[in-house]
């Protein structure tokens, strides 16, 4: 281990190397019972199971526009994206859905109904996305965000959008727009965002 503190700090990667009860180092198996590999631990029985992370967040609209900020931080620094972030533990989606829009634009909302459900196998996450009507629409972007904008659906910069969720949840929202009737999509991405 390096004795000097790195100079940013990343998520660890899904596969782990020691155990976090006892610090012996971890195997790959397929425990008893099981059918599939788990990091397990030979010294004090541990299984550390690992399970899809979910992703909460909103379109958050104001007088027919919608807000994107545009991302501070990588993956896709620079690109602009629908506030939504991962989900923390003793939250609610819904609770996560607020809380990541308060922090990246400053804006507060209230929460509409869940609008998409995509599941991203090769990402090992589930997305949640939600309508919301923005309360108020003085911007206060946090560290995560370069900037925070409302777009009107014909100036969404398509191209420079930062996911395939943020994309794809955005095409739902401007074709329901254009009938008034909005359902709830639940679907699944299965191929990586290009770029
Ligand atoms: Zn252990």
């Amino acid at each position: 281990m390096s004795p000097h503190p790195p100079s940013f700090y990343h998520p660890a990667p899904r596969t782990l190397s020691f155990c976090s009860q006892c610090g012996t180092r971890l195997n790959r198996i397929i425990p008893p019972d099981d059918n599939r590999m788990r990091d397990v631990c030979e010294n004090c029985g541990a299984v550390h199971y690992q399970n899809p992370l979910n992703v909460v967040g909103v379109v958050p609209v104001w007088e027919n526009k919608i807000l994107l900020c545009r991302r501070a931080i990588e993956p896709r620094h620079g690109k602009w994206t629908l506030p939504a972030g991962f989900m923390e533990l003793g939250e609610s989606t819904g609770q996560g859905a607020m809380r990541e829009t308060l922090e990246e634009s400053g804006v507060s909302i209230r929460l509409g109904s869940l609008f998409t459900v995509i599941n991203v196998p090769h990402a090992e996450q589930v997305h949640f996305f939600y309508l919301a009507d923005v309360l108020d629409p003085a911007l206060d972007p946090g560290p995560e965000t370069l900037e925070a904008a409302f777009f009107s659906p014909e100036d969404i910069p398509w191209e420079k959008l930062a996911f395939h969720t943020i994309r794809s949840t955005l095409e739902h929202f401007v074709a329901d727009s254009k009938t008034g009737a909005f359902g709830l999509h639940h679907y699944e991405i299965s191929a990586p965002y290009p770029g």
